[in-house]
């Protein structure tokens, strides 16, 4: 059983397809072990993708996720965290294959609609960043 940690973007929340999204988690065998509405600092978007910091695309990134709520959620299986990525799609969402959530719901490749983590390290990291360990059933 693995857990990892999606986040649903400011721009999915904005458009209301929280639930849909969702639910392609849970369609996939994925259980909801935490989630919660947050609306993240300045200083939380900058610690949580500190890993980009240096990359050109950074203050972009940064101002995109403070531009409104973001949904976050541990996410609990088998293969957990590959099976978000493969429900996710590819980074940029003209590049991401039919059928998944950033191909159906994501405009841009800064506007991308998911995070998901992309190890089991960050996963263990990320989860700890968002939520205390009551908060996950
Ligand atoms: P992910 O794991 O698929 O989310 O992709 P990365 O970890 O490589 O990048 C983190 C996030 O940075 C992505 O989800 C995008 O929102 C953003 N990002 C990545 N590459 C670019 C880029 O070239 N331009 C812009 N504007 N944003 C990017």
């Amino acid at each position: 059983m693995e857990q990892t940690l999606s986040i649903i973007k400011p721009d999915a929340v904005a458009k209301n397809v929280v639930g849909k999204i969702l639910d392609r988690f849970e369609s996939a065998g994925l259980r909801i072990a935490a989630t919660k509405k947050i609306k993240l600092s300045r200083e939380d978007a900058e610690a949580f993708y500190a890993v980009h910091a240096q990359r050109p695309f950074f203050k972009d990134l940064v101002d995109f996720m403070i531009s409104g709520p973001v949904v976050v959620t541990v996410l609990e299986g088998k293969d957990a965290m590959a099976k978000n990525r493969d429900l996710m799609g590819a980074t940029n969402p003209k590049e991401a294959a039919p059928g998944t959530i950033r191909a159906d719901f994501a405009e841009s490749i800064d506007a991308n609609a998911v995070h998901g983590s992309d190890s089991l390290e960050n996963a263990a990291n990320e989860i700890s960043f968002f939520f205390s360990q009551r908060e996950i059933c």
